[in-house]
């Protein structure tokens, strides 16, 4: 395979965000992918949680080579133990694998019209001050690549937009820090739910994931605040210790990275470039689950810059920002202001929540729907005020 020398669109990162943006810009446009590594999904950093409208919206097939296992709901616990659950009849979502389910939406992208390369690390190409393409070192060789736009979906560190000018950085308490062992051997109950353990001692801001992928296998996870002192690493061996059924386990994996759940950036689009996916901080800020809203991202960006190049008219692309606001950004904000409340609770509270709230009830505040649940904080001063500040902001 040779990499061509001109395209319409170059997209820098085939994870969820780039995959996506291509499949949709390739309907109008001719589109290149490049991904620095040699293997495309490869290393996964996530706990491959995913709700069953990703596959519902975006016509992903339930391919028994990316799925590990059916969710039917989730269990999330308080400091004192209490357990808010959710079990449902229906499918509510699956624990993928990764690394394959990336290369599947690689796949139809390439299947959609799109060439993507990996082993190909990219750089952007100016002349004259302008976006005119990007360089790529490709297996040694370095190669440099035309195009009239380029879609930056390179992740969370995020270097090319600010090779573009747009500050894209994030200061440590706006992102969280997480590591994570995918465990084998394990002896753990109910492993067709997701398992979230939460508390300022247990996870400082965030929280410890337990996410099933056989019946002795699981994603055993944490992220916490990213200027926490003591380490990722710290809470969640502390937490194994304290659990047997897990301490017996085998680690085949770990995994680290950071979620970038600080809030969200005005703008996306600079001239020709346009920015998506986590690199764009597109995502939830209660959960960190980011692969639903990047590849929403991607296709509100796909969509756009396709459309751009079909009508030779690189302002539309400018409608991108305004665009993701309305249909999803203006949501995320609200649950971001939820997560702003929640990260001010001691332990004692949010014990007290737990007695208060069901497990219905948090998929309401992950959603952004926090009004009538706030509600029921009328007998704790102190959170009634919090909650009406929430309310009234
Ligand atoms: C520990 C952890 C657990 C998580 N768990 C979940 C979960 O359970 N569910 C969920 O929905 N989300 C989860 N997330 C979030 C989710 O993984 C991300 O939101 C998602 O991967 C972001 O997709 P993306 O395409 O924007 O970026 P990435 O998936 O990060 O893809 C970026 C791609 O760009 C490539 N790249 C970077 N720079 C260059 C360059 N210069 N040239 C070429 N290629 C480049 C990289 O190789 C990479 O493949 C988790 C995240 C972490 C860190």
């Amino acid at each position: 395979m040779r990499i061509g020398d001109e395209y319409d669109i170059v997209v820098i990162g085939a994870g969820p965000a780039g995959s996506t943006a291509a499949k949709f810009a390739a309907d109008k446009a001719s589109v290149l992918v490049v991904d620095k590594h040699r293997e495309i999904g490869s290393p996964k950093r996530c706990g491959e949680g995913v709700g069953i409208r990703t596959f519902n919206e975006f016509g992903i097939p339930i391919d028994k080579r990316f799925i590990n296992t059916e969710i039917y709901g989730s269990v999330v616990y308080a400091p004192n133990g209490k357990e808010l659950k959710v079990r449902q009849e229906n499918i509510m979502g699956y624990v993928i694998e990764r690394k394959i389910f990336d290369k599947y939406l690689a796949t139809d992208a390439v299947r959609n019209g799109a060439t993507v390369v990996a082993e190909s690390h990219a750089s952007l190409w100016k002349e004259d001050g302008k976006l005119v393409g990007v360089k790529v070192k490709h297996q040694g060789e370095k190669l440099y690549v035309r195009s009239k736009m380029v879609i930056a979906a390179d992740g969370v560190e995020s270097q090319i937009a600010r090779d573009m000018g747009i500050d894209t950085t994030l200061v440590p308490y706006e992102a969280d820090s997480c590591i994570e062992y995918e465990m084998c051997g394990i002896d753990f109950d109910e492993m067709d739910l997701l398992h979230v353990f939460v508390g300022q001692e247990l996870a400082p801001r965030g929280y410890v994931w337990v996410f099933p992928k056989d019946d002795d296998r699981a994603n055993v996870g944490i992220g916490i605040v990213g200027n926490e002192k003591k380490t990722a690493k710290y809470y969640l061996d502390r937490f194994i210790a304290k659990r047997p059924g897990l301490m017996q386990g085998s680690i085949l994996e770990v995994n680290v990275g950071s979620v970038p759940v600080g809030g969200f950036m005005e703008d996306f689009v600079k001239d020709n470039f346009m920015v998506v996916g986590d690199a764009a901080r597109q995502i939830n800020p209660m959960h960190g689950g980011g692969i639903y809203e990047v590849m929403l991202g991607g296709k509100l960006a796909g969509d756009i810059a396709g459309k751009a190049i079909e009508e030779n008219n690189m302002d539309l692309i400018k409608n991108y920002a305004k665009m993701w606001e309305s249909v999803r950004g203006q949501r995320l904000k609200k649950v971001l202001k939820v997560r702003n409340f929640i990260e001010k609770l001691n332990d004692k509270e949010i014990d007290y929540l737990a007695d208060i709230w069901s497990g219905e009830d948090l998929f309401e505040l992950t959603r952004g729907n926090y009004v009538s649940v706030f509600k029921k904080i009328i007998k704790h001063p102190k959170l009634l005020k919090m909650a009406k500040n929430l309310i009234l902001s």
